[in-house]
């Protein structure tokens, strides 16, 4: 079994075998730009490792043939003692993990070979004894789980007997000097000495390459990003070379346009004299790469060249890692860059007028996460706040929160339902928790590419970076700005894009895209690119996608929102909004009814009210249809609590006043009190229970309708019977509700479906018999969730859902992505045999899952006719719906 490749032998769609980053460094070199030579172990001889706890049969050969014929190209041996050859070992997944698991650079370096590296480099001496003490920092903390931060507070009590905070100041000597302490650390920590033979260096970090695929930072980090957890890493063993021989070397990254904007234009940070853990780790501050071409002409113009070639190749954004080798460029990496969403839609529209992809092409390039992440509100500022520092709109957005310092009390408050701000001097991947916790995070060091960057960006989170006006002081929870101290527990606000940091609550205003949205912005008249390409794309799905979008709604106000929003009708108007507020009263009336007179008195008040509801939402859907569902929950949520009414009664009696209502409802509560509610009377049962409840629904909707067509316009009402079962159940509502609305309808020309939710398992099963009785099937995947699974939709998410999330039982909860194989099959069932049943059955969904993007692929596929989700969502489900065609 081949376990090895050469970078000659791979290319860029070998990512599964080879990880990102191998199969991306084989299709460099297979383009003829400057890689240094290397071999990439594959994810197979990982996944291998980590089922067997061992390296498979044949590894160690490979390795040793692949290594020679390294050798033999670079003309040096591994770890020789003259003139050594050193190789960087790194991870690299199939999906990139920034920060997330490991790199040892210098392999193959030891008390002899540091002799020799310095010849080699000159006489050299600072270089190879810097280059010394980093391998054994790297291998100790990363191999060998020595904690890191011995060796930090070494280095800084180096730099404090120098007198210097930075690392350049310190000299051959001193580096040696501290070269002897980490050994010490080393052996302190592991009870053994550094290994001196290059072979074991190399192979234990590759084991240990193997191992941090399973690292708790990396296993949490997938669960974020929805990675499958058995993919496993390659391995890249590269040939080094070095950014850290003097001022005509350097190290630094580069994107081929902005991945914050999406503009045109060249973006990246420089760091001359360091190796690229400085750059990623934010540890010093980098300049703009514009500033090489004054220090480095010839390699600028030549990395400039290499830029446009690998978009021209790859078609999108390229992100780059480089290395100058006194005067002499290296491509250490390339890849196709992670992006904000206003810089996925922007960059997708430029690569269409570029001639590069076509608008199809362009519509895979964005997606509907990126979408609602447009949508978020801004900061509106006026005068008032002025900001403080200027930091990297490395992650847009606008956060505003209570300032913390660690991790563990991000998480805290965050538990305490607090927004935070995680504030550091610089991040990295064990502050994830505290990451994922707060609303956004703001760090005084690092750039673009930092890691808070990098990994706020793929979160979605807002972040700024790089604000050295501000002086951290993490131990004294403070930190320091224009001559103001702020602390823990104080507010701030930062905003993503701009880089500016304020004090204080900034308030917010709606996004461009909302506005957009919302018909405000005019995208052929204002020079905005991200309108103008969210335009564009949106326009294209449109074109494309087969399923309609509705939205969830019960107002005037929302069905207006939603229909600005692209709304093609009403999926789901729950109608049980209408019976709280004032309204109350009426139903306790009806519920407490005695006599037929008096329910029918307290319908009687009810069916004005509802028909005036109904009105309003049908004239502002004018045309379009608008599902209304009878009413659902349990009567009982319509009345007090029954502590609080038992209490009310005591105290009342206590007084001597006249309790005769309150002890009425209080026994009407208690009877209708039930162990499992939403098992219990509600939905098509309180309409066969409750006579005249759901005629009285019905009658409001058909005279709406009636009036509506009266006054010249279309109301197109579909009338939906919830939570039925058996065909049986309704039928009998059926039967019931025709003979009102012909009574009511006559000769309007108004017409009105009938169909039913299917939300109860067996009504899935037996869809073929209740599509007999149905015009339409709307699957309410939120209750078909709670009965498939047996989970109760109001509990289980707090209760215990994170350690299913956490053992992997689920990647998400299924309450919030249709579960395809289970809930998902029950859909697929009904639709099929609804529709074998009867042809043209009109197929929707009204779930939550109606505007959560993989789902609607998954409705796509399996042939409804519409979605349906609140108004917010309605831009996303239209562009999931357009992207699941092409
Ligand atoms: C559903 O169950 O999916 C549904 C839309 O109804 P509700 O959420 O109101 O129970
Ligand atoms: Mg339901």
């Amino acid at each position: 079994h081949k376990y090895v490749y050469d970078f000659s032998e791979g290319n860029k769609d070998l990512k599964d075998l080879l990880g990102g980053k191998g199969a991306n460094l084989a299709e460099m070199t297979n383009l003829g730009l400057p890689v240094p030579p290397g071999f990439t172990i594959t994810t197979e001889a990982c996944q291998a490792y980590l089922t067997t706890g061992r390296e498979p049969d044949g590894l160690a050969g490979q390795i040793e043939k692949h290594l020679e014929s390294l050798e033999r190209a670079m003309g040096k041996r591994l770890g020789d003692p003259q003139d050594p050859l050193l190789v960087s070992v790194r991870s690299g997944a199939k999906f990139s993990m920034p920060g997330m698991m490991e790199t040892v650079l210098n392999v193959g370096l030891n008390d002899q070979s540091v002799v020799g590296l310095s010849a080699q480099a000159g006489g050299n001496d600072r270089f190879a004894w810097d280059s010394y003490r980093r391998l054994i920092q790297m291998f100790g903390k990363t191999v060998c789980e020595v904690p890191g931060e011995e060796f930090e507070h070494a280095l800084d009590e180096a730099k404090n007997a120098k007198g210097t905070s930075n690392d350049l100041d310190l000299d051959a000597d001193d580096l040696r000097g501290l070269v002897d302490a980490y050994k010490k650390i080393f052996v302190k920590h592991t009870g053994r000495e550094f290994p001196q033979q290059p072979r074991e260096q190399l192979d234990l970090a590759i084991r240990a390459v193997f191992e941090s695929w399973n690292a708790e930072r990396a296993v949490l980090y997938r669960r974020q990003e929805r990675i499958p957890a058995d993919l496993g890493t390659a391995v890249n063993v590269v040939s080094m070379v070095f950014g850290n021989l003097g001022p005509d070397s350097g190290t630094g990254v580069a994107f081929t346009r902005d991945p914050g904007s999406g503009a045109q234009g060249i973006y990246g940070d420089y760091l001359a004299n360091a190796q690229g853990e400085d750059v990623v780790a934010g540890i010093r501050n980098t300049v703009p790469l514009q500033e090489l071409e004054q220090l480095d002409k010839s390699s600028y113009d030549e990395l400039l060249s290499i830029m446009a070639r690998l978009e021209e190749h790859y078609k999108d954004l390229c992100d780059i890692e480089f290395t100058i080798e006194r005067g002499k460029l290296w491509m250490l990496q390339t890849r196709v860059g992670k992006r904000t969403a206003a810089a996925a839609f922007v960059i997708a529209g430029q690569l269409v007028d570029e001639g590069l992809i076509d608008l199809d092409e362009a519509l895979h390039r964005v997606n509907g996460a990126q979408l609602a992440q447009l949508m978020f509100p801004r900061f509106q500022l006026d005068h008032e706040f002025q900001p403080v520092a200027k930091g990297i709109g490395a992650s847009p957005g606008a956060a505003s929160g209570t300032v913390v310092f660690t991790s563990a009390r991000a998480v805290e408050l965050a538990a305490e339902g607090k927004s935070v701000i995680l504030v550091r001097r610089e991040t990295n991947p064990d502050d994830l928790n505290g990451m994922i916790a707060a609303k956004g995070i703001l760090t005084s060091r690092g750039g673009k590419t930092s890691h808070a960057a990098v990994v706020a960006r793929g979160m979605g989170k807002t972040c700024v970076s790089g604000a050295d006006e501000i002086d951290v002081n993490v131990p004294a929870k403070r930190f320091t700005v224009a001559g103001q101290t702020v602390n823990e527990g104080d507010v701030v606000s930062i905003d993503g894009t701009t880089g500016k940091v304020y004090l204080g609550e900034v308030p917010v205003m709606p996004s461009e895209v909302v506005q957009y949205f919302e018909g405000s912005l005019d995208p052929e008249h204002i020079d905005n690119a991200l309108v103008r390409a969210v335009h564009r794309i949106m326009t294209h799905a449109d074109g494309k996608r087969r399923l309609a979008v509705r939205t969830n709604a019960d107002t005037g106000a929302d069905a207006a929102r939603a229909r600005r929003f692209g709304a093609e009708g009403i999926g789901l108007c729950r109608t049980e909004h209408m019976f709280l507020g004032e309204r109350r009263e009426l139903v306790e009336r009806l519920i407490l009814a005695r006599a037929e007179g008096e329910r029918e008195a307290a319908l009687a008040a009810l069916l004005p009210l509802q028909r005036a509801d109904f009105e309003e939402i049908f004239r502002e859907m004018d045309g379009l249809p608008v599902t209304v569902r009878l009413i659902d929950p349990p009567l009982h949520e319509f009345l007090p609590p029954l502590e609080q009414l038992a209490v009310n009664v005591a105290v009342a009696q206590e007084r001597g006043e006249d309790v005769a209502k309150e002890e009425a409802l209080l026994a009407a509560v208690r009877r209708m009190h039930e162990e499992n509610p939403m098992l219990g009377l509600r939905g098509v049962r309180l309409g066969l229970v409750i006579p005249g409840l759901f005629a009285m629904q019905v009658r409001a909707i058909a005279e709406a309708a009636v009036s509506c067509a009266r006054g010249g316009g279309v109301a197109r009402p579909e009338i939906m019977v919830p939570l039925v079962g058996a065909v049986q159940e309704l039928e009998t509502v059926r039967a019931e509700a025709e003979k009102i609305i012909a009574e009511v309808v006559g000769d309007s020309g108004v017409e009105v479906l009938i169909g039913t939710m299917i939300e109860v398992p067996r009504a899935a099963l037996t869809a073929g018999q209740i599509a007999e009785a149905a015009e339409f099937f709307s699957f309410g995947t939120n209750d078909l969730t709670q009965m498939g699974w047996g989970f109760s939709r109001d509990d289980v998410e707090g209760a215990f859902f994170w350690r299913y999330l956490e053992l992997g039982i689920f990647g998400i909860s299924p309450f919030e992505s249709i579960d395809r194989d289970g809930v998902g099959r029950l859909v697929r069932i009904a639709a099929e045999e609804g529709r074998a049943a009867r042809p043209g059955l009109k197929l929707g969904v009204c779930g939550e899952h109606g505007g959560d993007p993989d789902s609607v692929h998954f409705f796509h596929e399996v042939g409804l006719d519409y979605v349906s989700c609140s108004p917010f969502r309605v831009p996303v489900a239209r562009l999931e719906a357009g992207r699941a065609v092409v």
